[in-house]
C-alpha cells in the first residue's frame, strides 16, 4: 500500500469559525480527518504528524522550514510521498525555501491549504487535500512521477520555487507566470512530465542550516538616500534589491556609488524585478549595464519568495564567496530560466 506522510501546520484548511467570537481558530488534525471520511475510503497508508502548535502561516519562521526538512529526512526511506497541510498566505516561502533545503530529492513533497476551511459547506480544501495525497503518491515504472517540492491548489500543481500568492479571495489563490503548471486536474488528472524535474537517484542530503542576514530594498521613483543607506547599511550580509521592468534602476550617481561602494564592503545584491512576468535582463537598457559592471547579480526570473529563501539557503552553507555568487545566478531546483 502507498505510504504518505502528512504533516499538518496549520492555516485556513484547519479552522473552525468559533460561534461566540465569529472569529476563525484551529482544528486539531482528527477533526479535519472526520470532515473527510473519504479519506477511510482510500488507498493510503497516512502517517500524520501535526504540530504542537497550529499556526498561521503568518507565524512561520525558518526553524519551523528546518523541523518540516527533518521530519521529511527522517521518514524518507519508508514512505512513498509527502503532503504538508500550511496557510496559502506563506506557502510558497515555505515550499521555496523546502526546496532548496533538500537536495537530491527523489519523492514528492506536496504543499497544500485551502480558502475556506475544511468544515465549510463550500470549502476547497477536500479536493486540494484529496488530489495532493493522489499525486504525492503516483508513480510510474516504481519512481515518483513528482519528485520535486510543489504547490497543489485549485486544480493545479505548481513547482514551489516558481509560485506566489496572488489572491486572496480566490479559490485560484496561486500563480507561476515564469514556468509552466506541471499537473493539471480535472475529470482526469493530467501530468506535464516534460516539465518535471527529473530525479538523477542520488542520495537525498537536507540542509537546516539557514541565515536571515538579509534585507529587501523595494525600489520606487523619488526613494530617499537616507531609505538606501538605512538598506545598505544594515546588518545584511545580501540585499534583494527589487527593480523596474527587466531590471533598471535610477541612473543618479549618487546612487550608483551607494550600491558600489556596498559592493566593495562585502554586500551581496541581487537585482530581481518587481513585474510578475518576465526575467531580469542585465544590460539590456544603460540602467543595468552600469549595475552589471559593478558586480550586481543577476536574479533573472526568480520570485521574491524563491530569492529570499535561496540567499538563507546559500549564506547558510557559509560558502566561499565566489562559489556562493555562482551559485546565485545558477539554476539549483530549477528556480530560474537563464535568459
Ligand atoms: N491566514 C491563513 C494562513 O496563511 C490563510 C490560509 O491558510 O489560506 O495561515
Amino acid at each position: 500500500m502507498t505510504k504518505i506522510f502528512v504533516m499538518y501546520t496549520g492555516g485556513t484548511i484547519g479552522m473552525i469559525t468559533d460561534y461566540e467570537t465569529g472569529v476563525l481558530k484551529p482544528f486539531t488534525f482528527e477533526q479535519i480527518i472526520e470532515n473527510v471520511p473519504e479519506l477511510r475510503r482510500m488507498d493510503y497508508e497516512l502517517t500524520i504528524h501535526s504540530f504542537e502548535s497550529i499556526i498561521d502561516s503568518s507565524d512561520m519562521t525558518p526553524e519551523i522550514y528546518a523541523t518540516l526538512a527533518e521530519l521529511i529526512r527522517d521518514n524518507y526511506d519508508n514512505h512513498d510521498g509527502f503532503v504538508i497541510l500550511h496557510g496559502s498566505d506563506t506557502m510558497a516561502f515555505t515550499a521555496s525555501a523546502l526546496s532548496f533545503m533538500l537536495e537530491n530529492l527523489s519523492k514528492p513533497v506536496i504543499f497544500t491549504g485551502s480558502q475556506l476551511p475544511i468544515s465549510a459547506v463550500r470549502t476547497d480544501a477536500k479536493e486540494n487535500f484529496i488530489t495532493a495525497l493522489e499525486i504525492a503518491s503516483a508513480k510510474v515504472d516504481g519512481r515518483s512521477r513528482v519528485p520535486e517540492v510543489c504547490i497543489y491548489f485549485e486544480n493545479k500543481l505548481f513547482r514551489g520555487n516558481r509560485t506566489f500568492k496572488y489572491n486572496s479571495a480566490k479559490f485560484e489563490a496561486f500563480r507561476s507566470p515564469n514556468y509552466p503548471v506541471l499537473v493539471e486536474a480535472g475529470v482526469h488528472i493530467k501530468y506535464n512530465d516534460a516539465a518535471v524535474l527529473k530525479s538523477d537517484g542520488a542520495k537525498l542530503k537536507v540542509h537546516t542550516n539557514l541565515s536571515n542576514a538579509i534585507a529587501v530594498l523595494k525600489l520606487y521613483p523619488g526613494i530617499s538616500a537616507q531609505i538606501i543607506d538605512a538598506v545598505l547599511n544594515s546588518d545584511a550580509q545580501a540585499i534583494i534589491m527589487e527593480t523596474f521592468g527587466a531590471g533598471n534602476t535610477t541612473t543618479a550617481k549618487w546612487f550608483l556609488d551607494k550600491l558600489k561602494n556596498a559592493i566593495a564592503g562585502g554586500k551581496i545584491i541581487l537585482d530581481i524585478s518587481q513585474c510578475k512576468v518576465g526575467s531580469v535582463e542585465m544590460g539590456r537598457y544603460q540602467t543595468s549595464s552600469e549595475l552589471k559592471k559593478m558586480g550586481v547579480m543577476n536574479g533573472y526570473d526568480m520570485t521574491f519568495e524563491a530569492a529570499v529563501t535561496k540567499l538563507m539557503y546559500l549564506l547558510g552553507r557559509n560558502y566561499p564567496k565566489d562559489r556562493l555568487l555562482r551559485r546565485l545566478s545558477t539554476s539549483l531546483r530549477g528556480e530560474l530560466t537563464k535568459n
